[in-house]
């Protein structure tokens, strides 16, 4: 089974937009496909393939964090000084703890002389499993507020996308991965077949580009790049040119297009009608197909 990743190095390169499009796309051929939302910080794919069902939404629990129980407390404050995220503060005499700020490390329980503190589980996030209104098999997440894990948050949801495609037989996982290249970037490259980086014609743009180009080709992944809104500078020969030299394919150019803000304020695709980004992405499409999937 192919696995494919749509990333960017810098947040708003259109990397969901593209990835509801190469969805729609893949599903108009009949390609059997999951989806999934990796982007579990800011996930928004199913505003534009829209869930028609929800099979199960779900609390995944793998986080730690402290809790005191003040009836045990002896008021030592040896906790205060043994946490190093500053998490634990004194107040009206008794220390208190900060969740968002607790890494669950467990430090304060070990120094505690009279067990007053616990370290829980607690929720990490939600998984949510649906079917798109196109009709193919959709998984997303979302980061609970001040959570930290959202590397092993995008490891649950790929997880649950193989277990789909394997129940339903289906030829390719599409994920769209998370902007940057932090933990959760990592999680989405690590084991997939090709990556595909977004990209527009700024510096900015180009910096983030290469810097998830080398997490790519750290772990060994073949990849691609699009030039998105490619008509709004003159740095796109350039960044064409540089990303090249760096290794990777060029999968074509999306020109800016008012097309775009219109099908993403009405929650759909940009391929859906007709457009000159539409006919854009389409091409790129068929490069994909040709060097991504080899179909
Ligand atoms: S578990 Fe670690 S981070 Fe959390 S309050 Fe205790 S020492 Fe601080
Ligand atoms: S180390 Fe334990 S007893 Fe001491 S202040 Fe902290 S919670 Fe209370």
């Amino acid at each position: 089974m192919i696995e494919v990743a749509i990333v960017s190095g810098k947040g708003g390169s259109g990397k969901t937009t593209l990835a509801s499009s190469l969805a729609f796309l893949l599903n108009e051929e009949k390609i059997k496909i999951v989806v999934a939302d990796a982007d579990v910080d800011t996930p928004s794919l199913h505003f534009l393939l829209q869930l028609k069902e929800v099979i199960s939404n779900l609390n995944v629990n793998f986080s730690r964090k402290a809790s005191l129980e003040e009836s045990l407390c002896s008021k030592c404050m040896k906790c205060v000084y043994a946490c190093q995220f500053s998490a634990i503060t004194i107040t009206g005499n008794f220390p208190k703890i900060d969740k968002y700020l607790c890494e669950g490390c467990g430090a304060c329980k070990i120094v505690c002389p009279s067990s007053a503190i616990k370290i829980e589980e607690t929720t990490t996030g939600k998984l949510t499993v649906g079917v798109s209104k196109y009709g193919f098999p959709f998984v997303t997440a979302q980061l609970e507020l001040g959570e930290h894990n959202s590397g092993a948050l995008v490891d649950t949801v790929r997880s649950k996308a193989r277990e789909i495609a394997a129940k339903n037989g289906a030829d390719l996982i599409l994920i769209d991965g998370a902007p940057g290249i932090g933990c959760p970037v990592t999680s989405t490259l690590v084991g997939v077949s090709y990556a595909i980086i977004v990209t527009e014609p700024t510096p900015a743009s180009e910096d983030g580009a290469k810097r998830v180009l080398e997490v790519a080709k750290h772990f060994g992944i073949k990849s691609g790049f699009v030039v998105n809104k490619a008509n709004i500078s003159n740095y796109r020969e350039h960044i064409v040119s540089a990303l090249e030299e760096q290794g990777s394919e060029y999968l074509g150019d999306i020109p800016l297009d008012f097309s775009v803000v219109r099908a993403l304020s009405e929650g759909r695709p940009v391929v859906e009608y007709d457009s000159v980004a539409s006919r854009a992405m389409r091409k790129v499409f068929f490069r994909i197909k040709e060097v991504a999937l080899k179909l």
